[in-house]
């Protein structure tokens, strides 16, 4: 699945190659990527004709490119999305799913959005063009300039939840996968299970830091596949070959003390950690009500 990083370096390839891109024509192959919006594929395809392409942001994993007339294209990548450029006459992907041609930009390629399982999707967001509605609700990322860090530390603290859970709150922060969580809990000697509450303000402040460490160097792994006008994500980024120091490694040993790393399930996915270095919190107490206690 892309993370972050990697949905950051589409966004910049996109930036960098359809800016100021007129929208000429657009070909819906398939309507499942575009079923979030209520126009259907033809009302989205007439929506986008014509439109000139002003920018490309992003919250999150979501990115959207702002439109000459206030609305946007806005993308997720799901688990498998991919945005090609390619020239127009190149044989169609397998997996091709909606493509757009462009002018006045892009080299004379076209943007081709390839998605072979589809959880991803684009639609038209009415007025999007500086925040969709639509993913408002989702927090900045460690990565955006704006991340309030003293904000976030402090919404950290006052929760009983657990830091891991905590980190991949959307509602919180976004765009901290399980990957780069389990990386900066490591970095940061904290078990994902610990309060946020029981944490210092310096242990979160140091824990958002590594997580930024984390993505910025995933970020520059990515970087390097723009080159040849390709616009790629796919969940085999560059930075899955980079050695990761708890991700995916269970009973391999810990690069700083040698344990080896363990594995524990954790919502329908896996956590990684060195039992040494981040020891499993102390179980929480269960609150014995008073009266009972007085027995
Ligand atoms: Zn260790």
């Amino acid at each position: 699945m892309p993370e972050l990083p990697e949905v950051e370096v589409v966004r910049a390839g996109l930036a960098r190659h359809v800016l100021g891109a007129v929208i000429t024509s657009v070909e819906v192959l398939h309507p499942r990527p575009v079923r979030r919006d209520p126009r259907g594929p033809k009302g989205f395809a007439t929506a986008l004709t014509g439109r000139r392409i002003e920018d490309a942001r992003r919250r999150g994993k979501y990115f959207w490119l702002p439109l000459d007339n206030g609305d946007a294209l806005l993308g997720h990548l799901g688990m498998s999305g991919q945005f090609l450029l390619q020239p127009p006459e190149a044989p169609p992907e397998t997996h091709l799913r909606v493509r757009l041609a462009l002018a006045g930009a892009a080299e004379g390629r076209e943007l081709r959005f390839v998605d072979q399982r589809m959880f991803g999707g684009l639609s038209v967001s009415d007025g999007g063009a500086d925040l969709p509605p639509e993913i408002a609700h989702i927090a900045r990322d460690p990565l955006d300039q704006e991340f309030d860090d003293d904000a976030f530390v402090a919404k950290v603290r006052r929760r009983s939840s657990g830091i891991k859970r905590q980190l991949l709150d959307q509602n919180l922060v976004s765009g901290v996968g399980n990957i780069y969580a389990d990386e900066a809990l490591w970095r940061a000697r904290l078990h994902g299970e610990r309060a946020g509450e029981k944490l210092t303000a310096t242990q979160v402040r140091e824990l958002l830091g590594h997580a930024r460490d984390v993505m910025n160097e995933a970020l520059g792994q990515g970087g390097t596949s723009f080159d040849a006008l390709y616009v790629n994500v796919n969940g085999e980024s560059g930075y899955f070959d980079r050695s990761l120091h708890a991700y995916g490694r269970e009973g391999e040993p810990c690069d700083r003390c040698g344990a080896p790393v363990r594995r524990v399930a954790f919502m329908n996915r896996s956590s990684y950690f060195c039992p040494v270095c981040q020891p499993v919190p102390r179980r929480r107490r269960t609150a014995v009500p008073k009266a009972m206690a007085a027995d």
